[in-house]
């Protein structure tokens, strides 16, 4: 019975809790249609990886072998590992067995599993005339928006976006454009750009349309601009704010995808000027590199006034619920973190912040990876520990998607709203 009650609200809302770990199943899929009415987004879109055609599979279980025969060599010669593997190897083996636990409630789950190798079906598949929207339009390479930001054009480009009702009047980030036509014309870049209604709006780009969804907003920009997101006063800043950094690794595959930016750039974001009176969660996505790790923990937070209050874990699975690497593989990991922090507003609340729950250390969201650096929408399983007064104001910073209530900053925020990654129901 307790299944059956779990498995229903994981159909309704996307989280499964299990039970007896510290652990969820999330489907990025239904958490993120929360943020919809009129639109859904695509599963078979954004599940392009871990879900293959049997054709495509048998293409990939070649190539797999041959790889993982590789790395059985490689792992059969006696590694040695520098200290600072080894500081990362001990790393590792103090949360193997909080992660396999992890694991093995998603492989006793088998309700779930049941449903989870079939969560690529359209939602809409029963329906033949089911839209998957702007697909007629779309070639499946999306507009990039980094090399349109780069051309002498870049302050010309616009947006039109079409909204069903009218624009909310109040301000929701101090320099919001607020104009009462139903098509409003802005610019793409260095602009607020948002619908503060409680309805999807399509907007168009060029000749592509994308979907924005209620209550949101992007500003389109690179580094150099971002303190145009600082609220003019603290009182409009936000107290939920993720992070995911273009961090620098050696991988030529993610170098191809998007640019990254060395460490230093980091520290000088306008952490301290983003942030509520009353304080901020900040959660903040690292990759396993020991490195990086220390240089978050002794420069970057101290740097940017948090202090840290947990390590939630993201561990990857495939439609069949397994690990998408072995756990033990030493540079290829099935799992990241995310470090979660709290930075003190000038005028904290004792009264809200008694409200807060606390964090629980090492929790662990399993779900199955989308595109590539694509990372799970972890907000609403923060909002209970946020410090400041209701509603949340949220911010991403380095986003490629928007959700509802959430400002969305980076140079290509509306990479995942492009119509290709959405049905119309
Ligand atoms: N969290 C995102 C997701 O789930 O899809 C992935 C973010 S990805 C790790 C980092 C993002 O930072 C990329 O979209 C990249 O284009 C952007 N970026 C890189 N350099 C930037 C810069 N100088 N200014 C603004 N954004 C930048």
């Amino acid at each position: 019975i307790i299944a059956t009650d779990q498995l229903s609200k994981f159909l309704e809302s996307g989280i499964y809790r299990f039970e007896s770990s510290n652990a969820v199943f999330m489907d990025p899929v239904r958490v993120l249609n929360r943020s919809y009415t009129s639109f859904r987004v695509s599963p078979s879109t954004y599940y392009s990886r871990f879900f293959e055609s049997k054709h495509a599979d048998q293409a990939r279980t070649a190539s797999s072998d041959k790889i993982s025969r590789k790395r059985k060599r490689k792992q059969r010669r006696p590694q040695i590992l520098n200290e600072r593997e080894q500081v990362a190897d001990q790393r590792h083996q103090l949360v193997r067995s909080l992660l396999m636990e992890a694991h093995e409630s998603l492989l006793g789950a088998d309700d779930l599993l049941a449903v989870v190798r079939n969560l690529r079906e359209n939602f809409c598949s029963s329906d033949s005339k089911a839209k998957e929207c702007g697909k007629d339009l779309w070639t499946g390479v999306e507009q990039s928006f980094v090399e349109l930001g780069r051309v002498w054009q870049a302050p010309l480009f616009e947006i039109t976006v079409s909204s069903k009702q009218r624009n909310r009047p109040d301000s929701f980030a101090g320099n919001m454009i607020n104009q009462c036509n139903e098509d409003r014309v802005l610019p793409l870049f260095n602009c607020l750009v948002g619908n503060m209604t409680s309805d999807d709006a399509e907007a168009k780009v060029l000749d592509r349309r994308y979907i924005i969804p209620r209550e949101s907003s992007f500003y389109m920009s690179d580094l150099g601009q971002i303190h145009n997101v600082i609220p003019a006063d603290s009182d409009c800043g936000y107290s939920l704010i993720i992070i995911d950094p273009p961090w620098e690794n050696g991988s030529a595959y993610q170098k191809s995808m998007y640019q990254t930016l060395p460490n230093r750039y980091f520290l000088s974001l306008p952490i301290k000027q983003l942030i509520h009176t009353e304080g901020a969660l900040l959660a903040l996505w690292v990759t396993n590199r020991e490195k990086l790790l220390n240089f978050v923990e002794n420069e970057l937070f101290p740097a940017w006034g948090v202090r840290f209050a947990a390590t939630f874990y993201w561990l990857k699975v495939q439609a069949d619920g397994s690990l998408i690497s072995d756990i033990d593989l030493f540079h290829h990991r099935p799992y990241e973190r995310l470090l979660l922090g709290y930075c003190d507003g000038v005028g904290m609340n004792s009264e809200h912040l008694s409200k807060v729950i606390p964090i629980k250390d090492n929790q662990v969201i399993i779900s199955i990876p989308g595109d590539y650096s694509r990372k799970p929408p972890i907000g609403d399983l923060l909002m209970e520990h946020v410090p400041a007064l209701k509603p949340t104001r949220c911010i991403e910073l380095f986003a490629r998607e928007m959700m509802a209530g959430w400002v969305s900053w980076g140079n290509e925020p509306l990479y995942f709203q492009e119509s290709g990654y959405f049905q119309q129901i």
